[in-house]
């Protein structure tokens, strides 16, 4: 699968698409963080462990959604 580039937050943790989200997160700290295209299993710097996980899945293959994410979809939906 293909390696994901992502931005943690130096202070929560929370990992951003776009550096400048995460640098306004809690700034000022922004690292930047691989991570599987599928499973999104993080590899920290190592963009080819993250290349190299889940290998086998077709590289077209949608991101695994997990639970607390289809829960806040539920509730994004409720919501409007
Ligand atoms: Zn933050
Ligand atoms: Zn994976």
């Amino acid at each position: 699968m293909k390696a994901k580039l992502g931005y943690r937050c130096g202070e929560c943790g929370d990992i951003h698409d776009d550096y400048d989200e995460a640098r306004e997160c809690c700034e000022p700290t922004v690292y930047e963080v691989y991570s599987c295209g599928h499973c999104r299993e993080e590899f920290g710097s190592h963009e080819e462990l993250a290349g190299a996980c889940c290998a086998d899945v077709e590289p077209d293959a949608p991101p695994i959604i997990n639970q607390a994410e289809l829960e806040a979809l539920g509730q994004l939906r409720l919501g409007i």
